[in-house]
């Protein structure tokens, strides 16, 4: 009965082992990483999408992508003037791992980049518990989801280093309680430093991608 919970331990360890490797790869190459999650369709690709012009002229950027199947989200990057993009297909399982990244990192020449920016598969449960070895995690809950998620994915929740709330234009539209949403979010991660935005309309996005150029300069 008891078995179960040693080996995924186990598991976990040795992912956690191989993130602090690449967290080195990264350090010693001096590129800034952040690992971006969310649900399906929360606005993780349209979010580095409209990310990526804004920051041209100040970072070089790879995008590495994590997908299920398809190169989709990793062709969409690499249009948006990524300098680099990278799909990892996973064969199927709902999360990014250390190792997966490790694959990436290989094909990089890291030390053309300032920033690396990995998108992970997308799922509000277990990419939680698989660090990557990135700097930063990046939750991007959006307003259609609705206002319990905090609530419900408290994991995912309270380990992030910042929030992005995407999709802000259709507040109008849909029953979304934002001080609802922000009382779970407090209570789980305090202060997190949050940025509502709408990556379709650029509402909010320069706080986000000023944010993200201070931190890449902040770790020079
Ligand atoms: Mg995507
Ligand atoms: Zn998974």
């Amino acid at each position: 009965m008891t078995i179960r919970v040693p080996i995924v331990e186990n598991i976990l360890n040795a992912n956690d082992h191989l993130a602090v490797e690449n967290n080195s790869r990264l350090e010693s190459a001096g590129v800034y990483s952040i690992n971006i999650m969310a649900s399906p369709g929360a606005g993780k690709t349209s979010l580095i999408e409209q990310t990526l012009p804004r920051l041209k002229d100040k970072l070089r950027v790879a995008v590495v992508d994590g997908d299920i199947a398809t190169s989709i989200d990793a062709d969409r990057a690499a249009n948006a003037g990524a300098q680099a993009a990278i799909q990892i297909n996973t064969g199927g399982d709902c999360h990014l791992d250390a190792v997966m990244l490790r694959g990436a990192l290989e094909q990089l020449d890291l030390t053309q980049f300032d920033l690396l920016i990995v998108e992970n598969v997308g799922n509000l449960v277990c990419p939680a518990s698989f660090k990557l070895g990135t700097h930063k995690s990046i939750l991007i809950a959006s307003i259609p989801e609705g206002d319990d998620k905090p609530y419900k994915y408290p994991g995912m929740y309270r380990g992030v280093d910042a929030l992005v709330i995407n999709k802000i234009d259709l507040l109008p539209y849909v029953p979304f309680k934002m001080d609802y949403f922000e009382r779970g979010v407090e209570v789980l991660n305090p202060g997190v430093v949050t940025f509502p935005l709408s990556a379709k309309t650029g509402e909010g996005m320069d706080a986000w991608t000023n944010w993200l150029v201070e931190q890449v300069k902040s770790k020079r």
